[in-house]
């Protein structure tokens, strides 16, 4: 089969199952580019289900280039908030400022000149290129390597290095409708090429297939499993209000405000007798104690908080999860 077909067939299926994502509204091609960039740092890490929201919000916050670009960088990372990875957040007002400055307020359409911009690396430049201007490149993001380590029964760590990936990449052919086809392609992945229960019996690519020729679905990855960290948080309460301080020592959320906690061993968090509660981050899972026994001394960073004021600061999701599960 032709990889002309393969383009085909790909582009006939989405044609006809392609979800209806708020950044692939129709709009002006400046709005696109925009639409384009915002929810490619917000996709970076973080699933489509989850982006589509804070994608639609930030949005009415900030409606174009100009201004996120003028906006207040608390703001952007108030409408951030939740979504994690807030390097992304400042980037991304970095990245709007600089286009703004030296681009004329537009996406530039060459690869070097996008990846010098704050938060663009080499999957982005090209997920822009191919979704805002329609040339011919297939980022490859964990959807498409999926569909091609099944295509190919790639199960070797050779085979599945990123560079043979590359190479296997020609298997997609090409369409003029790069747009499209890019996000065509990613879409399949996500939506019937799936990590654990593939929807072959909906798939245009069976004919082409041997993970389904040979009913092996198996995925081999490089990536390994999120790492386990214990940690005890500190409360110190003061009649209804909880003592949090910006977080200067960990080297995630940086800045953002947290419940004095630090690092622990598995012995003493398993041994310990407080409330114990654990959080799924996207690069690790925690598992917090919470020693509300602790009397602990006001901090210069340190702030007061209950139910009244908490909303006013940015605070990450393993910070709320030990606030509610003291006021609750
Ligand atoms: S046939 Fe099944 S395994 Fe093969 S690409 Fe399609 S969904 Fe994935």
């Amino acid at each position: 089969m032709s990889n002309q077909n393969i383009s085909n067939k790909i582009l006939y299926w989405y044609d006809n199952n392609k979800r209806k994502l708020p950044w692939r509204k129709k709009t002006s091609i400046k709005n696109r580019e925009y639409f384009t960039l915002v929810s490619e740092f917000m996709l970076q890490q973080t699933q489509v289900a989850t982006v589509v929201p804070y994608f639609i919000n930030f949005i009415k916050i900030f409606p174009n280039l100009k201004f996120l670009a003028n906006a207040n960088e608390k703001e952007v990372l108030k409408n951030w908030e939740g979504l994690g990875y807030y390097s992304r957040a400042r980037n991304l007002k970095k990245t709007a400022v600089n286009l703004l400055i030296n681009f004329n307020g537009r996406l530039p359409k060459d690869i070097e000149k996008l990846k010098s911009l704050p938060g663009i690396g080499d999957y982005t430049s090209r997920s822009i290129l191919a979704i805002a201007h329609n040339k011919p490149y297939i980022p490859m993001d964990g959807n498409v390597e999926r569909i091609l380590k099944r295509v190919f029964l790639l199960k070797k760590k050779k085979e599945i290095s990123k560079e043979n990936l590359n190479k296997k990449k020609s298997f997609f052919g090409y369409s003029k409708r790069s747009s499209d086809y890019a996000q065509a392609i990613m879409e399949l992945g996500a939506l019937i090429c799936k990590p654990t229960l593939p929807v072959c019996s909906l798939c245009p690519l069976t004919e082409n297939c041997n993970a389904f020729k040979k009913k092996d679905f198996i995925i081999r990855s490089k990536n390994k499993f999120n790492k386990v960290k214990y940690f005890e948080a500190n409360i110190y309460k003061q009649k209804n209000k909880f003592l949090l301080i910006k977080n200067k020592k960990f080297n995630f959320l940086k800045n953002l405000v947290i419940f004095p906690m630090e690092e622990i061993n598995k012995k003493k968090f398993n041994h310990s007798d407080y409330k114990k509660i654990n959080v799924k981050m996207s690069n690790m899972n925690m598992k917090i104690l919470i020693n509300d026994n602790k009397k602990i001394k006001k901090t210069r960073n340190s702030v007061l908080l209950d139910k009244t004021n908490i909303n006013n600061y940015i605070l990450p999701s393993f910070t709320k999860k030990i606030f509610s599960s003291l006021t609750n």
